[in-house]
């Protein structure tokens, strides 16, 4: 596909490198320092009996009560989260999954149906298909490229959950969220968002979304070394649904690497602004290659969901994806995908060093979408330089041959 357009260069909204650098500040918590310490504690002690018998009603607040219940290391990353994610209150659990398995606990209940997009993050379908089946909520696959009037009638009357991921994580479907969103709320539906890709850059509460997931695993840890989850709301309501399943559930993350990802937030702005362009920059090399049949990356000029992404978005992550021309076959993605030396094959993404993944045959399809005519591969740029990427792509292009 030739790319005469010159890809937008958007920077980043100044405002989120000031609330990176200010938000969820500890303060007073920790004598001054300007970083809280790790608090590891389970028990915490109480001077009289009067204080530990009040010390439960204050389990929706950041107050010491008991260890599970959070510490002054979990409260900052809450707040930075709630902030960026423009809502009132975050609640940090043990891995991006477990961020979409508790509000899906919290919203849905016995005899209740559940949308989901088709081209979901797999654990979630799974979850959906195994855990969420066992317990008697019947889930419906939805093309998560329909517009409102074709979501309509896949409602029942009790569908109470609305699930979005936008774009999908494999192959960058850019949701009409709002639009979707509007047809919930009429149907009396929770929205609720899996905003990993989207960071700050989406802001899930001024578009509909009643709960917004993010596994801050990828850029917010942002050095491929812990797994965390945010979950964010915006009413008390949705607050005490979502707080109070976390702690039914015993849902807690290991105040050290709540401290690792917040010590991740900091710096997360400057990151996202160069893998980013960067992002971009190797996206718009692949365009140019006879190898490639289409780059899917929503930020890219003609792309597949660009005009939804320019009107929702206000950047980009580095994660997207590639199609091969259809006669090259899985057997030979996968030796150019071998072939990288600068680009790791493996899960997750958001770390500082390039990954790919070929992901035909890994992800699954069951409301009859995600077809795209040749093998996907999925790429995550960075913070290494985007011309040895380049030159290390083109290098391993050798191993598909003149076709
Ligand atoms: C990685 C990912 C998750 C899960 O995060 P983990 O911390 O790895 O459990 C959830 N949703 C999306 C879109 C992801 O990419």
């Amino acid at each position: 596909m030739p790319d005469d357009v010159p890809p937008p260069r958007r920077p980043l909204h100044p405002r989120l490198h000031t609330s990176l650098s200010h938000a969820g500040r500890a303060g007073t918590h920790v004598h001054g320092f300007v970083n809280p310490p790790v608090h590891r504690g389970s028990t915490v002690l109480y001077p009289s009996m009067a204080d530990r018998r009040g010390a439960g009603a204050h389990r929706f607040e950041q107050k010491l009560i008991y260890g599970v219940m959070g510490t002054p290391t979990h409260w900052p990353l809450e707040n930075v989260i709630a902030e960026i994610e423009g809502g009132t209150h975050c609640q940090i659990v043990s891995s991006g999954l477990a961020a979409v398995t508790t509000p899906l606990l919290a919203y849905l209940k016995a005899g209740d149906h559940l949308l989901m997009p088709d081209s979901v993050y797999g654990p979630t379908r799974s979850f959906c298909d195994g855990m969420l089946k066992r317990y008697g909520v019947e889930t419906t696959y939805y093309d998560p490229c329909t517009d409102a009037a074709g979501l309509f009638p896949l409602f029942r009357p009790n569908t109470t959950v609305l699930f979005t991921e936008s774009p999908g994580s494999h192959t960058f479907e850019v949701q009409d969220v709002p639009a979707l969103a509007e047809v919930a709320h009429a149907r009396g539906a929770k929205v609720l968002m899996d905003n990993t890709w989207g960071i700050h850059f989406f802001q899930p509460f001024s578009k509909g979304v009643d709960c917004s997931i993010q596994a801050l695993t990828k850029y917010a840890g942002g050095h491929s070394d812990l797994l965390l989850g945010g979950i964010t709301v915006n009413t008390e309501a949705d607050w005490e649904l979502v707080r109070g399943t976390a702690l039914a559930l015993g849902q807690f993350a290991s105040p050290d690497d709540c401290w690792l990802a917040l010590r991740g937030v900091r710096t997360m702005a400057v990151r996202l602004e160069r893998q980013m362009a960067s992002g971009i920059a190797v996206a718009s090399w692949l365009r140019t290659r006879q190898e490639v049949a289409e780059v899917l990356h929503p930020a890219l000029p003609g792309a597949r969901g660009h005009e939804l992404w320019q009107r929702d978005f206000s950047g980009a992550c580095s994660l997207f994806g590639v199609v091969f021309q259809p006669q090259y076959s899985q057997a030979e993605v996968w030796a150019f995908a071998e072939a990288l030396q600068l680009f790791g094959i493996g899960a997750s993404w958001g770390g500082f060093e390039s990954l790919a993944l070929p992901t035909n045959g890994f992800v699954t399809r069951t409301a009859g979408t995600g077809h795209f005519g040749g093998q996907l591969l999925r790429l995550h740029i960075g913070l290494e330089a985007v011309e040895d990427l380049t030159a290390d792509l083109e290098q391993a292009m050798a191993v598909l041959g003149a076709k």
